[in-house]
C-alpha cells in the first residue's frame, strides 16, 4: 500500500506482475499511501500482534471469518427487513457478536446475568451445538478436508475461466457495456428526513416466565407471567393433562426462590 513491494510475491502482487500498469484498486486514484502515522499504527496492529498472521492477510486468501459472521448477522437482522429505525437492531447485532465470540451458550449466560433461570434445555441445546461446531472446525483442519477444499476451488476457477472464454466476463466491478450504460437512468438522491422528525421505535424489554405441566414438548403451559418496566402480567391456565411431580417441584422451588429474592 505504501509502494514498498520488497516482501511481495509474484503470485498475488499486481505491481510485481506489471509495474507500469499497476494501480491500487482499493485506494483513492490508485495512488500509494503516504501518511507515516497511519503506517506506524498499521504496523502496530499487524506486526506487533501475535494473533494476526500477516502472511495470511497479505494475499487476502480467506474472508471465511467475515462471511461466517455475516451469516450470523443476516439470520438475526435480515437485509430484506427494515430494522435500522428500530431499537431492536442493537440487540440483534449484540447477540450476533455474542454468538460469534462466546458460542451458543450466550443465551443462558444473558439469562443468568438478568437474574432469570438459565434454562436447562437451552444449556443442553447450546452445548450440543457448540460440540458440533467444534467437531466441524477440527474436521476442517485435517489434511483431507484441506485437499478437498483446494480441489473444489480449482474446479470452480477452471469452470469460471472456461465460461469466461465462451461468454466473456459477466461479474466484475464497473462491468457495463457502452450500450447498457446509456440506458441506465440515474438513481435519485435519498430525501433526508430532519432529525427531529425521525421517530425511533422504542422496543421495551419484556421479561417473561412460563410454568408447565412437565418437561416434554407436549406439556401444557399452566402459568404465564411477564413484566416490563412498571407493568406486571400474570395469568393461570387450566391444563388439559395432569401435572408431573418434577414440574410441580420446579414450580414450587421457583416460587420459594422468588419469595426469598423479593
Ligand atoms: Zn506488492
Amino acid at each position: 500500500m505504501y509502494g514498498d513491494h520488497a516482501h511481495c510475491y509474484r503470485s498475488w502482487c499486481g505491481f510485481l506482475k506489471d509495474g507500469d500498469k499497476y494501480k491500487h484498486s482499493n485506494l483513492p486514484h490508485g495512488k500509494d499511501l503516504t501518511s507515516d502515522s497511519l503506517r506506524s499504527d498499521l504496523e502496530k496492529i499487524f506486526l506487533g500482534n501475535e494473533s494476526v498472521n500477516p502472511r495470511k492477510l497479505a494475499s487476502l486468501s480467506s474472508s471465511q471469518a467475515n462471511k461466517n459472521f455475516n451469516n450470523m448477522l443476516a439470520a438475526k437482522a435480515p437485509k430484506a427487513k427494515h430494522y435500522s429505525s428500530s431499537a431492536s437492531l442493537g440487540y440483534r447485532i449484540d447477540s450476533s457478536i455474542l454468538q460469534k465470540n462466546e458460542g451458543y451458550a450466550y443465551i443462558s449466560e444473558v439469562h443468568a446475568s438478568m437474574g432469570l433461570s438459565p434454562g436447562e434445555e437451552t444449556i443442553k441445546r447450546s452445548s450440543k451445538i457448540n460440540m458440533k461446531r467444534k467437531k466441524t472446525k477440527e474436521k476442517a483442519k485435517t489434511k483431507e478436508a484441506k485437499r478437498r477444499r483446494f480441489f473444489l476451488k480449482q474446479t470452480r476457477t477452471s469452470k469460471t475461466a472456461s465460461k469466461e472464454i465462451r461468454e466473456g466476463k459477466t461479474y466484475e466491478s464497473e462491468i457495463v457495456t457502452d450500450k447498457e450504460s446509456q440506458e441506465i437512468p440515474e438513481i435519485q438522491d435519498i430525501t433526508k428526513i430532519p432529525l427531529n422528525e425521525q421517530e425511533v421505535i422504542k422496543a421495551p424489554v419484556v421479561i417473561f416466565d412460563l410454568e408447565t405441566t412437565g418437561l416434554s414438548r407436549k406439556s401444557d403451559i399452566t402459568q404465564l407471567a411477564a413484566y416490563s418496566e412498571s407493568v406486571n402480567f400474570s395469568t393461570y391456565i387450566f391444563p388439559s393433562q395432569p401435572i408431573f411431580k418434577e414440574a410441580s417441584d420446579v414450580s414450587q422451588q421457583h416460587c420459594s426462590s422468588i419469595q426469598v429474592g423479593s
